[in-house]
């Protein structure tokens, strides 16, 4: 939306916009804004073109102007030097823990390390084929999908992304989302090329993946080939050893559909990969909110409004102490793969929950996997209906471990800590003044510039 600024009289701005109406406004220039657009109100003088944000909401009568289409002194957007970065980054990180009141970012997030040691293989087939039965309970309100008529699930997908991310992080595997195109945006200042080791970049060639593209397959495979005497890159993928059904309700069905209160994250995309060092930080990972766990959706605070503004988003929300089952088939994976889907499921670890869905940094999507059964294909053949003990397993854990001792100490342990750990976000995920056990790791101030 734009409009003609005709005349500025204290707050009230009279405008007239693109189809020539003219209004009387009021015009909230709020910090965000400012720090987002480089404007303040004393930038906007009468007679100026100018245009209002996705933000603007006329209902409610709240204006924010993004852009100044027309004027004679363009304002600037700050420009900060890689130089300037990183100095904030050193400050932001010798801050020490006692002065944690005064620090205001405190995160619904952890970062999982990575090591920039990555194990790349040829991908091999190996032995271990079957099927996983899991039922799911949730332990706070979760998000689910419609599918059909008064029918919902967990969509596989969903599923496959939480085990995938989760398999990323303790095989120390390469970074397949981040995509430094996506991220240039980031303030458009940063320097990606030397922050985002390029060791972590999707892997790329047939022969040389690292263990999650191994297990779930790769589309950014590029093989050179020679057309008509030149040399071209073709994509080719690598398919997925593993196969999700959606979860589907089997006990306590109550879904209700909710307005979700604004995400504490404006800008996911942004935030999701911060610096440490003047490197990416890790893999983000969110936290259990321990004054949701057990809660259901009526007497759950923090979480759903009443009334839906511009800035929250609805969802089907599946109730605390339901449960839903799916299947997740496995194919030729190799003892370490098959050890580290397990360890990642919990197969050792009772105490694993899980984010699954929408509204995750609110504290929704918190849920535990119970794996129900575990047929391979050789067990059917050899006697029909054996459910497996626990010991039968363990020892694919212990060759996964084993090949990844290396960071068993550090990044493994980290994913156990946050799948395990529940943080008490009653105050918010911001100003947060206990110390639950948990450090946290924080987000330098250079993200202010930027919410
Ligand atoms: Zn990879």
């Amino acid at each position: 939306m734009r409009g003609i600024i005709e005349k500025i009289d204290n707050n009230k701005f009279t405008i007239i916009d693109d189809e020539n109406i003219k209004k009387e406004i009021t015009i909230k220039q709020t910090k965000k804004a400012k720090k987002d657009y480089g404007i303040t109100m004393e930038d906007v003088k009468e007679g100026f073109k100018i245009e209002f944000d996705e933000n603007t909401s006329p209902q409610i009568g709240t204006y924010y102007i993004s852009k100044i289409l027309e004027n004679n002194s363009k304002p600037q957007k700050k420009n900060i030097s890689v130089q300037e970065v990183k100095e904030r980054l050193a400050k932001a990180t010798t801050k020490k823990d006692d002065n944690e009141k005064s620090c205001k970012h405190r995160y619904a997030y952890n970062f999982i390390s990575y090591n920039e040691d990555i194990k790349r293989t040829k991908r091999v087939m190996g032995e271990n084929t079957g099927t996983i039965s899991i039922v799911v309970e949730t332990l706070t309100p979760t998000s689910v999908e419609e599918f059909g008529t008064d029918n919902y699930v967990i969509q596989g997908s969903s599923l496959k992304g939480v085990i995938r991310n989760l398999i990323e992080a303790v095989s120390n595997s390469c970074f397949k989302h981040f995509k430094e195109e996506k991220y240039k945006e980031f303030g458009g200042q940063l320097d990606f090329k030397n922050s985002f080791p390029k060791i972590l970049n999707a892997c790329n060639t047939f022969n040389n993946t690292c263990y999650a593209c191994n297990i779930f397959g790769t589309t950014d495979i590029i093989e050179k080939k020679e057309v008509n005497n030149n040399i071209k890159d073709i994509n080719r993928a690598q398919s997925s050893k593993l196969f999700f059904s959606d979860a589907v309700i089997i006990e306590n069905k109550k879904v209700q559909r909710k307005i979700l209160k604004p995400l504490l994250t404006p800008h996911a995309e942004l935030n999701k990969y911060y610096f440490k060092d003047g490197k990416i930080a890790g893999r983000k990972i969110y936290f259990h909110h321990s004054d949701k766990i057990g809660k259901n959706m009526q007497i759950s605070e923090g979480l759903f409004e009443p009334r839906k503004k511009d800035v929250n988003s609805e969802a089907f929300v599946l109730d605390t102490g339901s449960k839903l089952k799916f299947n997740i088939e496995y194919k030729s994976l190799t003892d370490i793969e098959f050890g580290m889907l397990l360890y990642v499921l919990g197969y050792n670890n009772d105490k694993f929950m899980y984010k699954i869905g929408r509204g995750k940094p609110l504290g929704m999507g918190s849920v535990k996997f119970n794996i129900d059964n575990i047929i391979s294909v050789k067990d059917k053949y050899a006697s029909f209906n054996i459910k497996k003990t626990k010991e039968n397993y363990s020892d694919k854990i212990n060759i996964f471990l084993k090949e990844f001792s290396y960071i068993q100490n550090s990044i493994i342990k980290e994913v156990e800590e946050t799948l395990t750990k529940k943080i008490d976000f009653k105050n918010g995920s911001y100003n947060r003044q206990n110390n639950t056990g948990i450090k946290i790791k924080q987000l330098p101030d250079i993200l202010d510039m930027y919410y």
